[in-house]
């Protein structure tokens, strides 16, 4: 008998459905290695190679950024709406343009169009500070909720018209534009440190817009290159 009640304690163990933790637990691992496969197949192997910006995209829950009945595609090759007409990039999107930012240590950058709040959560695991505007207001309060639950102290964000910049915290080192304009807004030229670095898409709204990586390399002398071909939702104004 004695022989047979160790087992029993075991297998009635074993038999218990999984708690809501588990679940929850087992949700998170699924997502993780969900994660680590994104970054292996669609940024490592498409040639992002910044270590900074590699261990960004591994550590942030992207899926967290997404609407919950969209979850379970979060970790997926494409764009996914978040509402309001309005999208979260394609990861492999955000680690090119983060990479293209080549953030110095300790840097303060700017972003123009919070969305989601998922492309600056990914910034604040690389630079000091960030700072990111929305024009959407409801987009915007819901971002800075899922900032603060993500733990992301570092990121302030503002409801208001990123053409004008965020001119109270210039200058930046580097600012990121996820919202295509239709040329580049002067002020954010402005509000670029010296040596500083914007990338942005510039194009005709829903169609096809260059990404262009811009480096302020006098306070009068600017040099643009075209990165790759973009297709980003438009600036819009207030
Ligand atoms: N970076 C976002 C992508 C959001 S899509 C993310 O990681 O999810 C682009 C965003 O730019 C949208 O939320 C849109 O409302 C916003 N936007 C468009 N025009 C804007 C403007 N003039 N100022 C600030 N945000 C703007």
């Amino acid at each position: 008998m004695r022989h047979f009640a160790i087992p029993l304690i075991l297998l009635l163990a074993w038999l218990q459905p999984p708690t809501a933790a588990a679940a929850e637990k087992m949700t998170t691992h699924a997502f993780d290695a969900a994660r680590k496969k994104m970054v292996a197949t669609q940024i490592r192997s498409r040639g992002v190679s910044d270590p900074a910006v590699l261990r960004a995209m591994e550590t942030v829950p992207r899926h967290l950024f997404v609407p919950e009945k969209l979850r379970a595609h979060a970790y997926e090759d494409r764009p996914l709406p978040i509402g309001f007409g309005q999208t979260i990039s394609q990861p492999y999107v955000v680690a090119l343009m983060t990479q293209l930012l080549d953030l110095p240590k300790a840097s303060r950058v700017l972003e123009v169009g919070t969305g989601s709040g998922y492309q600056a959560a990914i910034l604040s695991h690389i630079a000091k500070e960030v700072f990111s505007v929305e024009i959407v207001k409801p987009l915007h309060a819901r971002s800075k909720q899922t900032l603060e639950e993500a733990g992301c102290a570092n990121v302030a964000s503002i409801h208001r018209d990123g053409f004008f910049g965020w001119q109270e915290h210039a200058p930046y080192d580097a600012i990121i534009v996820t919202c295509a304009a239709e040329s580049v807004p002067p002020p954010l030229v402005q509000q670029l440190k010296i040596g500083g670095v914007m990338c942005i898409p510039v194009g005709p709204p829903f169609r096809v817009q260059n990404l262009l990586r811009i480096t302020r390399k006098a306070e009068n002398d600017i040099k643009t290159e075209v990165i790759t071909q973009v297709r980003f939702v438009p600036l819009t104004r207030q």
